[in-house]
């Protein structure tokens, strides 16, 4: 059965809207992309001017250089910058759930050696899931890690990795146990510096010419034991917790948000009434959804498990986002300059085949979501 409790945002996380959209407008950089999307704008000065204010990592316990806020503070500053365009993809797996990860299942040693750098926005991680033969079937995962004097020594390659080429870590999922009955089991999470020698790290150009993803290969790599992520065996677990808090977040239905405000931006005369449809679609459809994880948020922030409900976020959220720019173009005024808009329609466009696939593919999310339901 799916479950949505019912969540809005306190009045005192509202409050910081009016503050991030001046921070905004005092330090957006030259380098603003045309688009929403979390993974197109890595620029570390402005990762460091948003920790410097204490915009990231804002639910960390200050003793670790975090905010001591709340949540929902994040979820609106986060909102913000979505809409906004602004370059964030440094810091954002860092912030979204490496971070939160390491304050509930990291040692004292790890977070106070890697937490203070996280929260200033200088320290950026990658997420080492994906394998070649292994995307949807993670339980397939062929990377080892086999026990050494003082840790483990890593063997085999993670692909499709977000920024792994400038990023400093990764956060990997690799066996630590052969593969048995259950294919769930014996695998585990290790914190790799991405600058060892003994790390290949090779850009692969996406559809839009640029480098984003990589393949990183691991040749006896060593990691030591005080690196091990939670429990030694539990990496399934803890990989799964995480896709909750991945697959609900407001960037998997904003990416192509600022095609709305282009669009919108179009009108000098009052819309007639396809476009006034087309822009009431848009609407109805973003306050859904965010409703939908607003309530997933506040479901993983209670610590329940809201997994068949993050994925159906995820599902309406990049069908949403992929064709939102159509109806948009479509019901755009003929004589008006779209200069912008075509710019940021393009970019939506070039975009638009990865967000069904990154964070799980369609087809996977509605097994999930199948599943759930009782359906299969
Ligand atoms: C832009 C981008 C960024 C990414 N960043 C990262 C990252 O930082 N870290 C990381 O670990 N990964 C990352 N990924 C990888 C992503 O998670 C995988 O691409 C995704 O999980 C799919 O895996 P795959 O590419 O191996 O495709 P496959 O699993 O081979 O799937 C191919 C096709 O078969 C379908 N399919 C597979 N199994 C089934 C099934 N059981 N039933 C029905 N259909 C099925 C899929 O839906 C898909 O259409 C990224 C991907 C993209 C596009």
């Amino acid at each position: 059965m799916l479950q949505f409790d019912s969540a809005l945002l306190p009045e005192s996380s509202e409050a910081l809207r009016p503050e991030i959209r001046q921070f905004l407008q005092e330090h957006m950089p030259l380098d603003r992309r045309p688009n929403s999307d979390f993974l197109s704008g890595h620029n570390p000065e402005f990762s460091e001017l948003l920790g410097s204010h204490g915009y990231i990592c804002m639910n960390i316990p200050r003793e670790y250089g975090g905010g001591g806020r709340s949540f929902f503070d994040r979820y609106v500053v986060a909102e913000e910058l979505l809409a906004a365009g602004a370059p964030i993809t440094a810091h954002w797996f860092t912030d979204r759930q490496f971070a939160p990860s390491l304050m509930d299942l990291g040692t004292e040693h790890q977070r106070q050696k890697y937490l203070p750098d996280m929260c200033a926005g200088k320290s950026y991680f990658s997420i080492g899931m994906s394998e070649p033969g292994s995307g949807s079937d993670l339980a397939a995962i062929r990377t080892t890690a086999t026990k050494v004097d003082g840790g483990w020594a890593v063997n085999g390659t993670k692909l499709w990795t977000t920024y792994a080429h400038r990023n400093h870590y990764m956060i990997a999922l690799v066996r630590t146990e052969p593969r048995g009955e259950n294919r769930h089991a014996g695998m585990s999470q290790l914190l790799i510096d991405l600058q060892d020698p003994s790390v290949q790290i090779r850009p692969i150009k996406n559809m839009g010419g640029e480098e984003d993803f990589n393949e990183v290969v691991f040749t006896d790599t060593f990691v030591p034991d005080s690196d091990v992520i939670g429990e030694l065996g539990n990496g399934w677990n803890q990989c799964t917790a995480e896709l909750g808090y991945e697959r609900s977040g407001s960037e998997r239905f904003l990416s192509t948000f600022r095609v709305f405000v282009e669009f919108l931006k179009l009108f000098q005369e009052p819309p007639n009434d396809l476009q006034a449809a087309a822009i009431g679609r848009i609407t109805s459809n973003i306050m859904a959804l965010r409703r939908m994880s607003l309530s997933v948020a506040n479901m993983l922030e209670e610590g329940k498990m809201p997994t068949v409900e993050a994925a159906l976020v995820k599902e309406l959220g990049n069908n949403f986002e992929k064709i939102m720019p159509e109806i948009a173009r479509l019901a755009a005024p003929l004589s008006a300059d779209k200069r912008e808009f075509n710019q940021t329609y393009r970019e939506s466009i070039l975009l638009s085949p990865s967000t069904t696939l990154r964070g799980g593919t369609r087809e996977i999310l509605r097994g999930v979501i199948a599943r759930g339901l009782g359906l299969r």
